[in-house]
């Protein structure tokens, strides 16, 4: 662990539960050793109150500056209303790759124990390109956009990821009988890195029958390959596999900069209660700590993550529990400290 060195990290709190999981996680951040200088900015309907923009100009120069931040969910109004702040900035920073391990933490009782898959998502081309339009009152199209680039370059993060991290086997999800031009071009890019990766097992499954599969079987999946809304979808269901969306974290990378966030949303539901789980920010932060050259400070931090999980006995609500997300967060300082 580089004890001088001060990162530098925009921080996003968001909206819904994001600002009680970010609370909980820079607070455990912050007990890790390593040094951070927070820049904090609004985003989505909040930063347009203070600022009459959705992501301000000043939110955009900080991530540019910094290249890395910690962003918790901001919601996006379901038909209609503002673009996802999500999506705009993963295609403002170029992040390509949404990398989103999914994996059982001790102690849980789920009907598969012992998921561990690594879900590979598309992150700025198909159906979220947004091009959608009315073509006649009561006809509109929408638009999925593959490129040759575009499924190049996530082929290849997906089976680079294998290789430096010992992964066995990768399968393309597609739906390439009945989109025969996209996510056909998607699998012939896909076969094309796959020749340069030998030792890695490359199959292709449909996306309908890869769904039933992951419910059935999920250990004949080792890393999952897809394009973006496949991606969204199956990132989800594989949540489903290991506790819930309270649990899967995410890692929106790029060549310049990277966004660490977690799969889920901002949960209106449970909003403002201090019961939402931090752990899917938290395990976002361990990523984010790796991608900072802090493998320390992630094994620390993962350690007294897993250890809470293990005892069983300070656990928010969406895990079986009773705690709080502050109690939770203090349980995990606790373990941290021990
Ligand atoms: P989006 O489309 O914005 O990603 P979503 O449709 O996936 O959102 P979420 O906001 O993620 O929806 O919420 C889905 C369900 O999961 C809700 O019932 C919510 O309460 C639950 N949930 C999401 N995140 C958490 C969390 N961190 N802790 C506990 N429950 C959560």
């Amino acid at each position: 662990m580089s004890e001088q060195k001060t990162h530098k990290v925009t921080l996003i709190p968001g909206d819904g539960i994001g600002p009680e999981v970010t609370q909980a996680v820079v607070r455990i951040l912050e007990a890790t050793g390593v040094r951070f200088e927070w820049e904090r900015y609004a985003a989505g309907a909040e930063a347009f109150e203070i600022h009459g923009e959705y992501i301000p100009a000043a939110l955009y120069d900080s991530i540019e500056r910094n290249r890395v931040a910690l962003k918790g969910p901001v919601t996006t109004p379901i038909g209609g209303g503002f673009k996802s702040i999500n999506v705009t900035l993963r295609k403002k920073f170029d992040l390509f790759a949404n990398l989103r391990p999914v994996h059982m933490l001790p102690g849980l009782e789920t009907k598969w124990p012992g998921v561990d898959l690594i879900v590979v998502r598309e992150n700025t081309e198909g159906e979220y390109v947004g091009l959608e339009h009315e073509v006649v009152p009561g006809v509109v199209e929408s638009i999925k956009v593959i490129s040759e680039r575009g499924s190049t370059r996530i082929a290849r993060f997906a089976f680079d990821y294998a290789r430096k991290h010992g992964r066995k086997k990768i399968h393309a999800i597609h739906k390439a009988n009945i989109m025969k031009l996209s996510d056909g071009l998607f699998l012939r890019c896909a076969r094309k890195v796959a020749e340069e990766f030998p030792e890695v097992v490359y199959r292709e499954h449909l996306i309908d029958n890869t769904c039933m599969q992951l419910v059935m079987n999920p250990f004949q999946y080792d890393m999952l390959l897809l394009e973006n809304l496949y991606g969204d979808i199956v990132s989800d269901l594989c949540a489903g596999l290991v506790g819930g969306l309270g649990l899967v974290p995410g890692a929106n990378l790029g060549t310049e900069c990277a966004i660490f966030e977690a799969v889920h949303g901002s949960a209106p539901d449970i909003a403002g209660k201090d019961v939402a789980n931090p752990t899917a920010l938290l395990q976002s932060a361990i990523l984010m700590l790796h991608h900072l050259d802090e493998p320390a400070a992630a094994d620390k931090t993962q350690k007294a993550l897993e250890k809470v999980y293990a005892d069983r006995k300070i656990l928010t609500r969406d895990v079986g529990g009773t705690a709080g997300t502050s109690q939770f967060a203090d349980a995990i300082l606790a373990a941290m400290a021990g």
